[in-house]
């Protein structure tokens, strides 16, 4: 089975890595040319134009920043007179309405798509843990299944497609959130005189735990390693994603449009490309303390 990835960033590196050691032939590429010579070293053949990978693997995997740039290179490969993939799964967090507007137009091609969103950061991207969502038919379910299952622990097929996007925006909505509220509270504790190890090991055994908790103070906050990670941007691109949704439901979000301009004042002080734990380094420089 040979396999098309585009977009060899954070997740899809490692992703990439996890497939080639499973055996599968890799044919990837990226823009950045460090991350094709990279994939090159492990044994992918890397090309210089998204268009190529169409013509050369069975199945196409891409993890994108946005569906913007899915669209685009949706049309990079849909352009070319020949094809030879069949196969679509999108690994990008991207609104439920984009899926369904790009299994359209691939079905036109002969592709099924599927979204196929995931959870587990790059630790699990980096294992092959991931959490995968996957939304599309049940036979292109069924013939990728084994491939998720390289990449991830837990495969649901949720739905039709859109179902795996639409689950992924809701849980990164509540990350989102649950992001915002342990930076305020943590540097509130800070403020107080508590230290960040009993406020971890409390915490984390108490109704305030949550995945920032249990993971993001041990890895990031502790280590005081705000880079690398699950990027800012990336996080107010999803909560974006949730907004745009309550906007067509006439859904008021307020937790959701207060985090958002926590995501946006971070963005504006120069932390986009950080982990979504730089909020924390934005609540201490508010309050001229530090959570240690
Ligand atoms: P990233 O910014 O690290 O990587 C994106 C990669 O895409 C980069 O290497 C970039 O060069 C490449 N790229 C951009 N435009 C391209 C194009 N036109 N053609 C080919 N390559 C192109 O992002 P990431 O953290 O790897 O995230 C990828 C997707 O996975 C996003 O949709 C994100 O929301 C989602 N996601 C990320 C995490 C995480 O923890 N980082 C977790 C779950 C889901």
């Amino acid at each position: 089975m040979k396999i098309g990835m585009i977009g060899l960033g954070a997740m899809g590196l490692p992703i990439a890595k996890c497939l080639l050691k499973a055996g599968y032939e890799l044919h990837a590429f990226d823009l950045a040319e460090k991350a094709r010579q990279e994939i090159k070293k492990e044994g992918a053949s890397v090309y210089q134009a998204a268009g190529d990978i169409g013509l050369e693997a069975d199945i196409i995997m891409s993890s994108l920043p946005n569906a913007s740039i899915v669209e685009s290179v949706i049309n990079e490969i849909t352009g070319r007179d020949e094809l030879r993939a069949d196969t679509w799964l999108d690994l990008s967090s991207i609104a439920p309405a984009s899926a369904a507007a790009f299994a359209g137009r691939l079905k036109e091609k002969g592709i099924s798509y599927m979204d196929c969103p995931v959870s587990g950061g790059v630790q699990g991207a980096v294992q092959g843990t991931l959490t995968v969502m996957a939304g599309g038919p049940d036979e292109t379910f069924e013939k990728v299944t084994e491939i998720l299952e390289t990449i991830g622990k837990k495969i649901y097929h949720v739905g039709g497609v859109g179902a795996g996007s639409g689950i992924k925006m809701v849980n990164n909505f509540m990350l989102g959130c649950n992001m915002a509220a342990a930076a305020e509270a943590l540097v509130m504790g800070s403020r107080l005189g508590l230290d960040l190890d009993t406020m971890y090991e409390i915490i984390r055994n108490s109704s305030g735990r949550s995945f920032i908790i249990e993971n993001k103070i041990p890895n990031f906050i502790q280590k005081r390693n705000f880079s690398g990670g699950f990027a800012i941007d990336l996080q107010y691109k999803d909560l974006g994603l949730a907004m745009e949704t309550a906007k067509a439901l006439s859904m008021p979000v307020h937790m959701g449009s207060t985090a958002v301009q926590m995501f946006e004042t971070a963005r504006a002080k120069g932390y986009g490309r950080d982990d979504i734990t730089a909020l924390v380094k934005m609540e201490e420089e508010l309050m001229d303390v530090e959570v240690k």
